[in-house]
């Protein structure tokens, strides 16, 4: 067999490599490399074999033993297969294990095979079984899923543990040697494992003792690469010149009196940090955290008024062009007394504003004005990163829900042909403590809004079991009554899945059937045509619409003061930080509203996790809450909000290993500031920016 290199692409691992290649495709998994740096964000103690008759529940628990019986049903309520076995053990005594959306299992597990089963039993009607059991069968050789301690990965789509681990365990058997890119110094400083025994033993470790030192080994790397990323890019960042911006008082007074409200203290604040900065002649590279409704627009537009009366551009990056248009429209009311010309940049629709015209144009009258230095303020989605758009003064950079975004597009709009570099202002509802964001984002200035603008209605939070759904659609029927809107979220299995869409589609059908024969119900979805969003976003905002079923794309900023409920369902297949998000899609009126977190789980750790939500309103607390217990829920890597999901096993709390990764970079780059005599350092940390987005 030719020996593999870890940059190989998965399918050189073999045939059953081969065919799950495009199910790690879906985790981003590529290359041998990326599926050996594929941590499990959890280990299971599997290693001890219990009798059946010692099982407690609510504990994890390995068993061994015989199917004695096996049978495949239909479960209606649950619209899935349901498969129950029976095993029995040496104490003679017998479990059920029962897995839905299994149905080969059937097949697999006839009766005489031998099993093991791992999971954590539960008591139903006064009997413990297993609910979704990980099981292998007990002749097969060295055991990779139970009798051990086991990892437990993030999985999307149809890929299970068993597979990825299965994988992962060939990957490793044929890779003989993962090289360690890290100069021995540190290594011998902090008596760390080697990156290869580290990964290996993390993977599967024997005990628990090698399995934190593997741990401490990662985190290291992790903390060490985030730390030398921001102090190559501060460094960096020293070296650059902008546009300096003179503050003009009286016309940011004037300017400010125009908003149809009082800014807060720490609006105040937060727009008086940002002036300072776009004075100087180096760039700015400022994150401003703000809650949802937090107010962060006006603290954008009141920077940009100041550019603007300084002859100079400036753009607005938004993530979806639904908040590029509601973005546009908010900034043209602030402006519509300014001689300045706004653009709206999507890819399907091009707007002008000169003081209270707005008119839509084409594509190519857009790159007309444009050519000819004709737009002041321009706002947009990724559409205005294309190569037409052209900011010859640009000097302000706003990049909304920063972590949308990768470097590499930011970067477009950041570097200038004239060696000016634009100041950047990130902003993010993702409530990061500050703490951690100095450990990640070292080379930014950070502003925070943590004052709710007054007037604001309260949000209820409920968590809605089965039984009590008729109760939330009652509630979201007598808030309609009154006159009110309300948004109903259906989860994607996958955002590239057409069935996803299919299943809100059919959801909106059965909703009006069960439940709002009489109601106005619309349907928003990612995949819809930007006219087809706006429509519905726009007949949503004047009323005609009573109930927005959608997938979660309306997460991001969109601002409907109307609307006073919003149901999620299969809420625990969110992360806290994301619920948060959605739930600061009501409350934002001064109408009392309502959170309802709709779930069938029946894991007590998910609905713990969401009662969190129902106690809390505070997003930094729930944000650090998620950074301590993450993992759960993480399903949906794909539809996360991002930030948190930066450190992967590193942890806020991990500050030893913090300071020695300060320590180690500060020493490195003292002698070797350009990495150019450690190019296996450098070649890990561009890799490492690649996987991890920053901003
Ligand atoms: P976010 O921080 O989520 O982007 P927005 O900037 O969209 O929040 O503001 C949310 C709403 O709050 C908007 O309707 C805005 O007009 C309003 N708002 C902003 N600042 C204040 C304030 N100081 N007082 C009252 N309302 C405000
Ligand atoms: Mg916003």
């Amino acid at each position: 067999m030719r020996t593999l290199h870890i940059n190989d692409d998965i399918a050189n691992l073999g045939p059953f490599a081969k065919r799950m290649a495009p199910k790690l495709a879906k985790l981003n998994l590529k290359t041998i490399e990326d599926l050996l740096f594929y941590l499990p964000y959890r280990h299971d103690d599997l290693s001890v074999i219990q009798s059946i008759s010692a099982l407690t529940p609510g504990s994890v628990s390995t068993i061994q033993g015989t199917v004695t019986h096996i049978e495949k049903k239909y479960a209606p309520w649950r619209r899935s297969s349901i498969v129950e076995a029976v095993i029995e053990d040496a104490s003679h005594d017998a479990i059920t294990a029962i897995w839905y959306h299994s149905p080969y299992l059937a097949n697999a597990l006839t009766p005489g095979t031998q099993v093991h089963i791992s999971g954590k039993p539960q008591l139903s009607q006064g009997k413990l079984r297993f609910l979704h059991p990980v099981w292998e069968k007990a002749d097969s050789g060295e055991s990779v899923h139970t009798g051990r301690l086991v990892p437990a990965y993030h999985l999307i789509g149809s890929l299970t543990q068993k597979q990825i681990r299965a994988l992962i365990a060939l990957a490793l058997e044929r890779l003989p040697h993962i090289s360690d890119y890290l100069p021995s110094s540190p290594v011998h400083a902090g008596k760390f494992l080697s990156l290869d025994r580290a990964v290996r033993i993390f993977h599967f470790p024997p005990n628990w003792h090698e399995k934190n030192e593997a741990e401490r080994r990662l985190k290291f790397d992790e903390l060490f690469l985030l730390q030398l990323r921001s102090s190559i890019t501060r460094a960096a960042q020293q070296s650059l010149s902008a546009h300096t911006i003179s503050f003009d008082e009286s016309g940011t007074k004037i300017f400010v009196k125009n908003f149809p409200f009082t800014l807060t203290q720490c609006q105040r604040k937060a727009s008086w940090e940002i002036i300072k900065n776009i004075g100087e002649s180096r760039p700015m590279n400022r994150l401003l955290e703000g809650d949802v409704g937090s107010g962060k627009t006006a603290v954008a537009a009141i920077a940009i008024s100041n550019v603007l009366r300084a002859k100079f551009q400036s753009a607005y990056l938004a993530p979806t062009s639904i908040l590029a248009t509601q973005q546009f429209e908010v900034f043209c009311r602030y402006f519509d007394r300014e001689p300045y010309t706004l653009a709206l940049i999507t890819q399907k629709d091009m707007r002008i504003q000169r003081g209270n015209m707005i008119k839509k144009i084409s594509q190519a009258e857009m790159k007309k004005l444009l050519a000819k230095d004709g737009i002041d303020f321009a706002i947009g989605t990724h559409a205005l990163l294309s190569e037409y758009v052209s900011l010859p003064r640009l000097a302000l950079v706003i990049v909304d829900e920063q972590h949308r975004f990768g470097v590499r597009q930011r970067h477009s709009l950041l570097q200038r042909p004239q060696g000016m570099t634009p100041h950047l202002l990130s902003m993010t509802a993702t409530p990061i403590p500050r703490s951690l964001a100095l450990a990640v984002y070292g080379d930014l200035d950070i502003s925070i809004l943590d004052e709710k603008p007054s007037g604001r209605a309260s949000i209820t939070t409920k968590i809605i079991l089965p039984p009590h759904r008729k109760d939330a659609y009652d509630l979201v029927r007598s808030e309609i009554s009154k006159g009110h809107q309300a948004f109903i979220v259906c989860p994607l299995i996958d955002p590239s899945d057409r069935l996803g869409i299919k299943s809100v589609t059919q959801e909106v059908l059965r909703l009006k059937r069960e439940h709002f024969p009489a109601h106005n119900l619309s349907l928003l979805h990612g995949r819809m045509s930007a006219r087809e969003k706006d429509k519905v976003m726009k007949e949503f905002t004047e009323g005609d619409i009573d109930v927005l079923v959608a997938t979660p794309v309306i997460e991001v900023g969109i601002d409907m003061p109307n609307a006073t409920v919003i149901m999620i369902e299969a809420a625990e297949r969110f992360g806290l930080a994301q619920l948060h998000q959605l739930r600061g899609r009501v409350g934002r009126g001064n109408h009392p509203s309502w959170c309802l977190l709709a779930s069938e789980t029946e894991n007590t750790d998910a609905l713990q996790r969401l009662s969190a939500l129902v106690q809390s309103q505070d997003g930094f607390k729930l944000a650090e809450l998620d950074l301590s217990m993450r993992g759960p829920g993480r399903v949906y890597g794909t539809t996360q909000t991002g930030f948190l999901d930066e450190l992967k096993i590193a942890k806020l709390t991990d500050t030893i290993i913090l300071k020695q990764a300060k320590e180690a970079v500060a020493r490195l780059l003292s002698v070797d500031p350009q990495l150019s005599r450690n190019s296996a350092v450098k070649a890990r940390l561009t890799r490492f920016e690649q996987t991890v987005h920053f901003e």
